[in-house]
């Protein structure tokens, strides 16, 4: 599998890995966007994006949103944050395997888009 998250999961290629349990894996992201800048994934490829949760697969989101407390308030995260996912083209999706981003570390900007 050429998936550049599926070798930072299995340890394949070096991450700034910040959380890890038996679903999900947290890494900083190689080109931050605010101060605090975390990828988390679950360790399956199953889901390319958004577009592939399903009622038999949604168990993935939920470890993944499970942990995002831990990992926020593991980065120091005490006045808040955004999670942010791409899915496709014209969200600029780059790696297509599921993921969200924890952004945070300043007061970020009022407009998403
Ligand atoms: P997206 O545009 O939503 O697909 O986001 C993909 C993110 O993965 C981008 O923010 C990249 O900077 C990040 N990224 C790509 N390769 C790596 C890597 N090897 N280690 C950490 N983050 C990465
Ligand atoms: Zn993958």
């Amino acid at each position: 599998m050429d998936c550049i998250f599926c070798k930072i999961a299995s340890g394949e290629i070096p991450s700034g890995k910040v959380y890890e349990n038996e679903y999900v894996v947290a890494f900083n992201d190689i080109n931050p966007q605010a101060p605090v800048h975390i990828i988390v994934i679950p360790k399956t490829h199953a889901l390319t994006c958004a577009d592939d949760v399903t009622y038999a697969n949604s168990v993935y989101v939920a470890k993944i949103f499970e942990a995002i407390p831990e990992i926020a308030k593991a980065a120091g995260l005490k006045n808040g944050y955004r999670v942010i996912t791409n899915c496709g083209d014209d969200a600029c999706q780059t790696v297509r395997h599921l993921h969200f981003h924890i952004l945070g570390g300043k007061q970020l900007p009022d407009r998403m888009s």
